[in-house]
């Protein structure tokens, strides 16, 4: 049956990627349905029961700039906060939160169900509806087909999934949901540039048969910390404590011992797994030295016993894994309540991408999170965000959401992919951002903000707030800058006499024995009353990092000129003097659309770059 409604916007798959998707073009105004398996598994966490983290957090805070889900829904179900490296720079600081899955996927849901011009649908789609080489619908198991002019997959670890355990294997799209079999083999006849990637997760624990008296409690972060912009910490739940526990040889010896029974060992896994998020397995095995591993013991809600043991993914079957997890300290009793597994699925070469997220192969198609090969929540949202907003941005013929690399996470995540492939599952990491310094979980409102405003991401709240914030930065740096301090200043001799010649109260800030709270204390530079503390934090970030924040931006300025300098799409390759053959082969089946897309493809190199530099120049 056609489906009597349009909607212009049509995402499938109701996880991370296509909540964030469906969300983003709802609010850009476009009538979007959200066809996905089940209603009550959107915004489902298949693995582990966090948010955020070092690389994965600037990305969630920049989903929240741009009036994405993840933060808001991280805030109403986070049960832990912690900032992970506080003590190192702001470029490296980042926010996590352990948290509630039924909270968190309940405010996602609540998000869902109430953004104006979205409709949900249960079905799975089985079929994409073409028109030449243009998607124009979808069609579900149901037989319903519903027409449209843009669409989202974000299929996750659903395509042709395959669960392993042991030496036995199942098809699932992850436990207890079924895969998705007829569109993976849709999509394998689009020649789009498939392959298989693997992803494991760890069993899961009872916690009341585990001893939480011989591990270490980690306690989160007082004050407790907020991912959204517009969050506060009225709005967390109950906070509790994590634990951490350690394999030790015993446990290894029973790993090695199972390894003739392992999938991964014994090659019925083809796919390629995180090489940053192993399997007990895979750790045992590379690190081979190491006599010990780190377990986080997570607790998976407030009202569950279930716990989540961080950090032993395996793949092992049911027998090898319970007598590892009983080799553990404080684990000794422990019942398993759900076994670890490993799943198997159909990616997607995301070179086959264009920097909006829409395929090059199938007009109007966009490709979001797992699919893409990536790996994890974080990534999957960021990405969907930027598809969905691009699907609308199609369908409102408006300009497209991009990101250089020195804007956003987002814009290092979409250009490593669309440039250079992945042949592993990608998360992010701060170091893969060489401007990290500007590309700071602080900064992301300032970043971001306001262009999510002009595509109408941000609504009316946000940007009140997001402009109340900027004006108290800027008038509080306009007062600290209209305070000299001189040597004989009644304040100088408060701030230890070390003042020798005449400074403002704001140089004073940049000093590294200074703080905005030390400056703040002396009567005669103290503000009438105390600004917001993110207020403060802008501003004592700005001082101190005022040189390496410049030196960054003019490299960025140099290299802006080259990134963006547009590669014509009729370029021949062939016709360029000097490139080798390889170099050739590359440009022309990646298609770059800008020099600096082109410079970081790899083997294309320095030269290369010069003489397709040298070609442009000369076709004027
Ligand atoms: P998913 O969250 O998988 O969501 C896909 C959605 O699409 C689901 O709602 C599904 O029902 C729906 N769907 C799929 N096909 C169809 C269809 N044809 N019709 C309708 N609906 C459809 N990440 C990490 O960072 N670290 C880890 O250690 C880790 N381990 C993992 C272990 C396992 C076993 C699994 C399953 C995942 C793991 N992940 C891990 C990955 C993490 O879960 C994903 O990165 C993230 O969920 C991807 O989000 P997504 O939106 O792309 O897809």
């Amino acid at each position: 049956m056609r489906y009597p409604d349009r909607f212009p916007v049509i995402v499938i798959g109701g996880g991370h990627a296509g909540t964030e998707a469906a969300l983003a073009s709802a609010r850009m105004g476009v009538e979007t349905l959200l066809v996905t398996h089940n209603i009550e598994t959107l915004g489902q966490m298949s693995c582990n029961p966090a948010i955020g983290g070092i690389g994965k957090g600037h990305l969630v805070k920049e989903i929240d700039a741009l009036g994405g889900a993840m933060a808001h829904a991280a805030d109403l179900g986070g049960i832990q906060f912690r900032i992970l490296n506080a003590r190192k720079g702001p470029a490296v600081r980042a926010t996590r939160a352990q948290a509630d899955r039924v909270r968190y996927k309940a405010a996602v849901r609540h998000m869902l169900e109430n953004q104006p011009h979205l409709t949900l649908f249960q079905q799975a789609v089985d079929d994409l509806i073409l028109d030449g080489e243009r998607v124009v619908g979808v069609r579900t198991s149901g037989g319903i087909e519903f027409f449209g002019e843009s669409v989202v997959l974000t299929a996750g670890t659903f395509l042709a999934g395959q669960i392993h355990v042991g030496l036995e294997r199942s098809e699932g799209g992850r436990a207890g949901d079924p895969p998705a079999k007829k569109l993976a083999d849709t999509l394998r006849s689009l020649d789009l540039g498939v392959a298989r990637l693997k992803t494991g997760t760890p069993p899961r624990l009872d916690g009341r048969s585990l001893d939480f008296s011989v591990m270490q409690a980690q306690p989160g972060d007082t004050p407790t910390p907020v991912f959204s912009f517009l969050g506060s910490p009225e709005e967390h739940p109950r906070q509790v404590e994590c634990f951490i526990t350690h394999t030790n040889e015993r446990t290894h010896e029973i790993i090695r011992g199972g390894l003739d029974r392992s999938p991964m060992f014994t090659g019925n896994i083809e796919g390629v797994g995180p090489r940053y998020c192993p399997s007990i397995e895979d750790k045992i095995h590379r690190f081979a030295d190491k006599a010990s591993h780190q377990i986080f013991v997570e607790p998976e809600g407030l009202d569950t016993h279930e716990v989540y043991p961080n950090g032993i993914s395996t793949s092992l079957p049911f027998d090898v894994q319970l007598e590892l997890v009983r080799s553990i300290r404080g684990f000794e009793n422990a019942h398993i309540t759900r076994p670890g597994y490993a799943i198997e699925y159909d990616f997607f070469d995301p070179r086959g991408l264009k920097p909006t997220l829409e395929t090059r192969g199938i007009e109007g198609l966009f490709f979001a999170g797992q699919i893409n090969g990536t790996t994890g929540y974080e990534e999957a949202a960021a990405q969907g965000l930027m598809a969905g907003a691009n699907a609308a941005a199609r369908v409102l013929d408006r300009d497209p959401l991009t990101f250089r690399r020195d804007q956003a996470y987002l814009g290092v995540l979409v250009d490593d992919l669309t440039t250079q492939g992945t042949l592993e599952p990608y998360r992010m990491f701060t170091s893969r951002a060489e401007y990290r310094l500007m590309l700071r979980e602080d900064n992301a409102d300032q970043r971001l903000t306001p262009i999510g405003r002009e595509l109408g991401l941000v609504d009316e709240r946000r940007w009140r707030a997001f402009n109340e914030k900027m004006e108290a930065i800027e008038a509080e740096r306009g007062r600290l800058k209209d305070i000299w301090v001189h040597p004989g200043h009644p304040a100088a001799d408060k701030l230890d006499g070390s003042i020798s010649r005449n400074v403002t109260a704001l140089d004073l800030l940049r000093r590294p024995e200074l703080d905005y709270a030390k400056i703040a204390a002396v009567d005669e530079l103290a503000p009438e009353a105390m600004p917001a503390p993110a207020v403060i934090e802008q501003l004592e970030i700005e001082a101190k990092y005022a040189g390496y924040i410049d030196r960054q931006r003019d490299e960025v300025a140099r290299s802006v000129k080259q990134e963006e300098q547009p590669i014509p799409a009729d370029i021949d390759y062939a016709e360029i003097p000097g490139l080798s053959n390889e170099v050739r082969d590359k440009l022309g089946q990646q298609r770059p659309a800008t020099v600096g897309q082109a410079a970081r493809i790899p083997g294309v190199t320095p030269a290369a770059v010069s003489l397709l530099l040298v070609h442009l120049k000369r076709r004027g």
